[in-house]
């Protein structure tokens, strides 16, 4: 401000002078003329002047001038020498980000909205192949993994997409990608090689032991029948402890049939073959009666669409969803099988009038071994694993379990296939 009242000082002056000087020689016009035709040639010069001196790069060393001119240097150059800082800054913190992501053993891309590659560090050269001269190439020219171009095709990130690795298949990586700036994507690939030895080794673990569980039960109960059938019934506590016995090593039986079937869901490699649903539906019904002695399940069939799938499965889970709906339910409750179609699934419905399940256990029923905790008059067994085995099954069909229930009114749960798993669809 004050630079400002200075330089309108001094051409007030000037000014004044040019008046006084105006006066006696009666050349006001033409000084005044003169006035302004230097100060635009002035201004026009310290323009140049300024305008050289940012071409060659607004060094330090700027021209020796005065007034509002030097204050405009002075900034100029100032402001040029901040941004110099923080550019070094910039580069130096750039820099060291490089470093800290060589150094990282996941292999990380950085991709653009076209799935080209913009950067890549060390141990993606490592685990993915990826070479610097691959910048700007999509990388799916480059990983060719189905279930990798499946997965970064389809937009959807939250679960990562396992597959082996293009430099040494012996080697299982999990990658996934993660949303960042405006079009641009992180892809992080880690190696869970000894992940997945580890499960797999639990697999093979779970599905031994209930493998070798099964002669020795067998001959239990062999046992276990041989002495009810000679107990006369004089021994009310031998009685009771066979029929004790009997019903455990049964339970038994159950808990190593499920597991071995979970395990055998885990491993086993998909054979499908067109499966008539409505026909199944009935089997199951009528044995299920058969077995329980009850005319208890209403069945609907809407559709008579035949599915691609193992039967075997199926028929599992059918059977565990109604055997559970009769088992939670009132013996006077009717149970309901619908087989539809909606347009954009097949949907198999399994509903009951039961004791219903509240919100928090419907998040966790489908875990191995939950079972909800309630004060029912009668203990109702199972094996925690039926549920599971459903899931299971269905993730193999491609399909959805959707469980809907209010307590006390009861349940329904609904298996969604996609319409891909039509017969026609093969
Ligand atoms: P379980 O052998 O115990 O029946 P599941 O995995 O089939 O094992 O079911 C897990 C739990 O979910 C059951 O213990 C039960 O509490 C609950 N549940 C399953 N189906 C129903 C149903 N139709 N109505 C109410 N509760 C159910």
């Amino acid at each position: 401000m004050g630079i400002w009242r200075r330089e309108i000082a001094t051409f007030l002056v000037i000014f004044l002078v040019i008046c006084v000087i105006g006066l006696f020689t009666g050349l006001f016009f033409p000084l005044l003329l003169a006035l302004t035709l230097f100060s635009f040639f002035q201004q026009l010069y310290q323009i140049d002047r300024f305008e050289k001196w940012l071409r060659i790069g607004g060094q330090m060393n700027y021209p020796n001038t005065t007034g509002v001119w030097k204050e405009i240097y002075y900034h100029v150059y100032r402001i040029r020498k901040n941004n110099k800082r923080r550019k070094k800054k910039l580069s130096k913190m750039v820099g060291q980000f490089r470093q800290y992501t060589e150094a990282l053993p996941d292999a990380a891309v950085v991709l653009n909205a076209a799935d080209e590659i913009e950067w890549t560090n060390k141990a993606a050269h490592d685990v993915l192949g990826l070479k610097h001269s691959d910048k700007g190439q999509r990388i799916l020219n480059l990983i060719r993994f189905p279930e990798f171009i499946a997965y970064l095709t389809s937009q959807q990130y939250d679960t990562p997409v396992i597959f082996p690795s293009p430099m040494n298949n012996e080697i299982t990586l999990a990658a996934r990608v993660i949303n960042y700036g405006v079009g641009l994507r992180l892809l992080l690939a880690q190696d869970v090689t000894q992940l997945k030895q580890m499960e797999r080794m639990r697999k093979d673990f779970v599905a031994n032991v209930s493998h070798e569980l099964r002669t020795p039960l067998t001959v239990m109960k062999g046992y276990i029948e041989t002495l009810q059938d000679v107990d006369d019934g004089t021994s009310l506590l031998l009685t009771n402890s066979l029929n004790n016995m009997q019903g455990q090593t049964d339970r038994m039986q159950y808990l190593v049939d499920d597991l071995l079937l979970l395990a055998h869901l885990e491993t086993e490699i998909k054979k499908h073959k067109v499966i008539d649903i409505p026909a199944l539906l009935i089997q199951i019904c009528q044995e299920t009666e058969e077995i329980l002695g009850e005319n208890r399940v209403l069945l609907t069939l809407d559709s008579d669409a035949k599915l691609v799938g193992e039967e075997h499965e199926l028929r599992s889970a059918f059977t565990n969803l109604l055997g559970n709906a009769l088992k939670y339910s009132p013996e006077d409750t009717y149970v309901k099988i619908h087989w539809h179609q909606i347009e954009n699934a097949l949907l198999l419905d399994v509903i009951d009038q039961g004791e219903g399940i509240s919100q928090t256990d419907i998040s966790r029923i489908t875990e191995r071994f939950y079972r909800v905790e309630t004060k029912r008059d009668k203990k109702i067994s199972g094996t925690g694993l039926g549920l599971a085995i459903v899931k299971h099954v269905l993730i193999r069909h491609d399909a959805q379990l959707v469980i809907r229930s209010e307590l006390g009114k009861g349940s329904c749960f609904q298996c969604a296939f996609p319409l891909n798993r039509l017969s026609v669809n093969i």
